[in-house]
């Protein structure tokens, strides 16, 4: 049996991650950041009803969504889970009256409606209890911002008084909630719960791609969901947190090491469209994947402190995260790629649809929602403490954190001061009443081998490594000061079909294109505030770099732009890297007339829920496609390849729409 009641005789169990993560409205974003998530109020975050079904559902705040007209029952639920969440932090974070009250009505109204034994949300039972652990991710951040104990205690019932067994692939991924319950109460009930969970799951899914087993193969995950993959992944990682039983966190450990093997795209993110898959230049990922992989490898950064987890969450926050959605955060794509030349209803290669245009709700409705979570859980995990006494800085972007540090956890402020990513200098500056002994760290990423960190304007005096985080231990007064600077080479990373890319420190360089904005008038899914877009291109593309590896800084001109608080546009990219480049005749959009189309079909109980999703059969359709091409092979390139070298300008990943990420080259490689 399982007691409810705790054991008031056990210790506080110990926290065994290196780092934890900080409340969300302990952190005030400045500058960019800030203008970036009131965007998302003022955009879809705080307006997305605009976006149509199942938005505009009472989702959450109901007993049951009138006029459910998913094919799987749970869909709106997790779609509209991922909305509160993100609009629950985006508010914390701005202190903002509006988006809080429209994320509370759907949090307290499950809250105030359990029933009879606890149970909270929507009373079919059949429904994949997924959909939960996405809802009461909202209520994870509203508990850490107001500690409201009938948040934990809502919650703790609803897991020990209903013992569902979370046995559907995604279900286990509740061990999410329950850990976090487990931990703010100590119940070891829970603890328990989670582990047996954990176990059974592996048992029953050893042969899937995302068991404990599977993960520590050395192979790719090919063919496996993107969110499945990404959201399963993560559990160990958390187990190790209140465990410190490192075999929970290796499999973890693993199956991100394994995706970076295989399946990364040069952006940041895996592949997932929607299953990974082996990347190509006309790969792309589901928002949904850059928000997912985002969240959950912020895991393992907490786990084990590795400064490469914050590469990475930077790396797919400032690339692959901006440049899927328009710079007022009105539209996005459902599919976003490193090259996309075209974004229209007819260029998503995989369906032949419109998934790529940018729109308030351009597919199935899961990425309108869990878009509204990436950038706020970048600015959260941005910061963090040390598990003890100390702050980190985890990640950087322009913010102030205001949290209680040292042996008596006096309460300081620390001003981050920086134009990061497009700057290398980030300045922090300390407040407090009395003098305090602590530990300070900052991140020098994998990337930066030649970095340093400045404490009032005196150098430090300690070993800098590249990718760690630097322990600035020392007694803090008000108005000190810790500069740390990242000064960045230009990188040539190797991409699918011999394709080059250019990076320089965390942000990844692409083809400026002329966009041409066509609002699309035949989405239903769109209003005239909140409109749809198919993109063309107005410019060249089609160019190879005429660059080697050798003396880049000699080869790349960098111009820098007027500093501007919405940089993620080509208009307002803040630095423009000039590269000659050759046309490569003969490299086009790709046209097709007839496409392959995969029928699917749902197996269904006799109560109606899903047993599975499969093809039935394909059939070939007649139409007009144009897709981005992949790179030019050896053959076209040579006899393509223009004899006049002109300057093209490259431009941040996140500040492009339209783009060329993935280049050929004329260069000795
Ligand atoms: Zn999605």
């Amino acid at each position: 049996m399982i007691s409810c009641t705790g054991n008031k005789e056990d210790k506080p169990l110990a926290y065994y991650g290196r780092f934890k993560s900080i409340p969300a409205n302990a952190i005030t974003p400045k500058g960019w950041l800030k203008q970036y998530l009131l965007n998302q109020r003022n955009g879809l975050t705080g307006h997305l009803e605009n976006a149509g079904y199942p938005f505009n559902t009472q989702g959450w705040a109901a007993d049951s969504i009138t006029g459910n007209k998913s094919i799987e029952k749970w869909w709106p639920y997790e779609q509209n889970g991922y909305w509160v969440d993100g609009m629950i932090r985006c508010g914390l974070l701005l202190n903002d009256t509006f988006l809080l009250n429209k994320a509370r009505k759907s949090i307290y109204y499950v809250l105030n409606h359990p029933d009879r034994n606890g149970f909270l949300g929507p009373k079919y039972y059949e429904l994949d209890k997924w959909v939960y652990v996405v809802f009461f991710r909202a209520w994870m951040a509203e508990y850490e911002a107001t500690k409201n104990p009938g948040i934990l205690n809502a919650l703790k019932k609803h897991f020990l008084n209903n013992r569902f067994p979370y046995t559907n692939i995604r279900e286990s991924i509740n061990i999410e909630n329950m850990l976090w319950v487990y931990y703010e109460l100590k119940d070891t009930a829970l603890l328990n719960y989670a582990r047996e969970i954990y176990k059974k799951s592996n048992e029953m899914f050893k042969n899937s791609q995302v068991s404990d087993i599977s993960f520590l193969k050395d192979s790719t995950a090919g063919g496996e969901h993107g969110v499945t993959y990404l959201e399963k992944s993560k559990l160990g990682a958390i187990l190790y947190l209140y465990t410190g039983d490192s075999t929970y966190l290796k499999p973890s450990i693993a199956a991100f090491r394994k995706l970076d093997k295989y399946n990364m795209l040069i952006d940041g993110v895996n592949v997932s469209s929607e299953h990974i898959q082996t990347p190509t230049t006309q790969e792309s990922h589901e928002i949904c994947d850059i928000s997912d992989y985002t969240w959950n490898i912020s895991y393992l950064l907490k786990a084990t402190g590795d400064a490469s987890y914050a590469d990475k969450i930077e790396r797919a926050a400032f690339n692959a995260a901006p440049g899927s959605v328009t710079k007022d955060f009105k539209a996005l794509q459902y599919f976003s790629a490193p090259n996309q030349v075209i974004a229209a209803r007819n260029s998503n290669i995989r369906d032949g649809g419109g998934t790529m245009r940018y729109a308030p709700n351009p597919g199935t409705e899961c990425c309108p929602g869990n878009v509204n979570r990436m950038m706020p859980n970048f600015a959260i995990n941005s910061w963090m403490t040390d598990g003890k006494d100390g702050l980190v800085a985890a990640m950087y972007a322009p913010s102030s954190v205001k949290v209680p540090v040292g042996k008596h956890k006096n309460i300081i402020i620390v001003d981050e001061d920086t134009y990061y990513p497009f700057s290398d200098t980030i300045n922090f500056t300390f407040h407090m009443k009395d003098k305090n002994s602590f530990s300070f760290y900052v991140r020098i990423p994998g990337w930066c081998k030649k970095a340093n960190i400045l404490v009032n304007g005196i150098a430090l005096n300690q070993t800098i490594t590249p990718s760690s985080y630097i322990n600035i231990n020392r007694k803090y007064k008000e108005g000190d000061n810790v500069t740390v600077i990242l000064p960045s080479d230009f990188t040539i990373t190797d991409g699918p079909e011999n394709g080059k890319s250019v990076e320089r420190g965390p942000l990844i360089y692409s083809l400026k294109i002329k966009e041409d904005w066509k609002t699309d008038i035949h989405d239903e899914r769109s209003t005239h505030d909140f409109p749809a877009w198919e993109l063309f291109p107005e410019s060249p593309w089609n160019y190879a770099l005429c660059i080697n590896r050798e003396n880049l800084q000699q080869q790349i001109k960098v111009v820098y732009k007027p500093y501007s608080l919405n940089p993620w546009s080509i208009e307002n990219a803040p630095v423009e890297l000039k590269v000659p480049a050759r046309i490569v005749n003969g490299w086009d959009l790709e046209k097709k007339t007839e496409m392959k189309f995969e029928h699917w079909t749902v197996e269904r109980d006799a109560r109606g829920k899903v047993i599975r999703w499969y093809i039935d059969n394909s059939t070939m359709k007649k139409g007009s496609w144009l897709f981005s091409p992949l790179l030019p092979d050896a053959g076209m390139l040579k006899k393509g390849l223009s004899n006049i070298t002109d300057t093209v300008t490259l431009i941040p990943y996140g500040c492009s729409k339209l783009r060329i990420t993935v280049f050929p080259v004329t260069g000795n490689f």
